[in-house]
C-alpha cells in the first residue's frame, strides 16, 4: 500500500499542474461584480475597496468565485463545461469533471506521511478516512489542526483545491456554532440536506471565521504553524489574535440578522 501511493505521487504532481492550468484560466474569466459579491461575503470588501491581507486571501477569494458565486443556478465552473471541447488535454478534462464535484468543508488531519500528504477526517460531513495527497501539508501541519478548505478527486487521488486555512480550538467552536445554526435556520438535520446555494452561504462564514482569526497569515508561515512573533510552533489549543474584529454588535456571520454576541457569538 505504502509503495502504491509513492508511485500516485507522480500521478498527484500531474493532476495538480493540470488542476493549476484549469484555474489560471478559468480565474481570467471572474468579473468585477463576481469579485465584489465573493468579496463582500468573505469580508474583504471594506468601504468599496478590496483589501487583501497576503496573497494566501487572494486564494480563497478566487476559489470561492469559481465555486460559490452563482449566476443563475450555476457557478462559474459549471459554466465553464459549455467550453470544455477547448480543453484539448485529457488530465484537464478529468480535473473540469472532478471540479463539478468538489466541496468545501473543515478537516482533522489524523496522521501524517512526510512528502506525500495526509489521512484526513470530514468534521462537517460523513465520510470515510481519507488520504489527501499534498506535499506541503505532509511536511508542515500538526497533525491536530484543522483545517478549511476544498477538496476534489480526481482519478482517485484526492487534492485539495486552493489554500487551506487553519482551525484552532476557538474558531473552531465558532465555525461548529455557525453551522449549527445555519442548518437549524435552514430547515435541515445537517449540511447533507442543504441546496448547493445555501452550502456556499455557510461556506462563506466559515472562511470568514477563519480569516478573522489570521488564519492567512499562519498558511503563509513556516514549517510548522509558527507564532508570527515568537517564531514557537503552534497547535490545536493556540489561541490566535482575533485581526477582523468581530463585534458582539454586529449582524451576526450565520446570517441569522441577531447580533454576534446574541447569536454564535454567545458564551465565549
Ligand atoms: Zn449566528
Amino acid at each position: 500500500m505504502f509503495g502504491a501511493k509513492t508511485c500516485q505521487v507522480e500521478r498527484y504532481k500531474q493532476l495538480r499542474n493540470a488542476l493549476n492550468r484549469v484555474c489560471a484560466r478559468f480565474a481570467e474569466t471572474i468579473t468585477e461584480d463576481i469579485f465584489e459579491q465573493a468579496g463582500k461575503k468573505l469580508g474583504m470588501l471594506r468601504k468599496k475597496a478590496m483589501i487583501f491581507d497576503n496573497e494566501s486571501e487572494f486564494d480563497v477569494l478566487v476559489d470561492y468565485c469559481l465555486y460559490d458565486v452563482y449566476r443563475g443556478n450555476r457557478n462559474l465552473v459549471e459554466r465553464w463545461t459549455d467550453f470544455a471541447d477547448e480543453l484539448t488535454d485529457a488530465d484537464e478534462r478529468l480535473i473540469l469533471d472532478a471540479m463539478q464535484k468538489a466541496h468545501y468543508s473543515i478537516f482533522k488531519i489524523t496522521g501524517l506521511e512526510p512528502g506525500m500528504g495526509a489521512r484526513i477526517e470530514d468534521c462537517l460531513y460523513e465520510s470515510e478516512e481519507l488520504f489527501l495527497y499534498d506535499i506541503n501539508i505532509s511536511n508542515s501541519a500538526l497533525s491536530d489542526i484543522r483545517f478549511g478548505g476544498r477538496i476534489l478527486c480526481a482519478d482517485d487521488i484526492v487534492m485539495t483545491t486552493g489554500a487551506m486555512l487553519p482551525f484552532f480550538q476557538r474558531s473552531m467552536w465558532l465555525a461548529e456554532n455557525v453551522v449549527a445554526t445555519m442548518c437549524r435556520r435552514f430547515k435541515a438535520k445537517s449540511l447533507t440536506e442543504l441546496t448547493r446555494k445555501q452550502k456556499s452561504e455557510v461556506t462563506a462564514a466559515i472562511i470568514y471565521i477563519a480569516l478573522a482569526y489570521g488564519a492567512s497569515r499562519l498558511v503563509e508561515f513556516r514549517a510548522p504553524f509558527a507564532n508570527e512573533t515568537t517564531n514557537e510552533p503552534v497547535g490545536y489549543e493556540y489561541e490566535p489574535e482575533e485581526i477582523r474584529r468581530l463585534h458582539p454588535k454586529d449582524p451576526c456571520i450565520c446570517g441569522s440578522k441577531k447580533n454576534f454576541g446574541a447569536c454564535c457569538g454567545r458564551n465565549r
